[in-house]
């Protein structure tokens, strides 16, 4: 018998398609999409409806693999380099550039 669990499709297990995981003729569920919810035996993926989730077959893939593919992975970005000398310079120059005003001198020459 197929019945739905919201949009999911099952069917009960019987005694002529037992459960898949335990091999017992009842209370058990197997699904269309190859989940079983199995009454007896444990998983780490407890059912709010009582038992555990097994996917014998392996698991097809979640829906949302489907919907947002992996990304590739980011490549590292290489960390700049600059000869010492040519900072040292070009720092030079905008510090020769931006001169403090006579007030912000002041301030720093009185706090020490
Ligand atoms: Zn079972």
């Amino acid at each position: 018998m197929t019945a739905t669990s919201g949009t999911v499709r099952f069917r009960r297990v019987s005694r002529q398609d037992p459960c898949p995981v335990c091999g017992k003729p009842d209370w058990c569920r197997v699904f269309d999409d190859g989940g079983v919810q199995c009454m007896r035996e444990a998983s780490p993926i407890v059912c709010r409806g009582g038992g555990w989730l097994h996917w014998p077959d392996g698991r097809a893939g979640d829906w949302r693999d489907r919907v947002f593919p992996a990304l590739p992975a980011p490549v590292p970005r290489p960390t700049p380099t600059a000869d010492p000398v040519l900072l040292d310079r070009a720092f030079r120059a905008l510090l020769a550039a931006c001169p403090l005003s006579p007030a912000h001198a002041r301030s720093c020459t009185s706090a020490g």
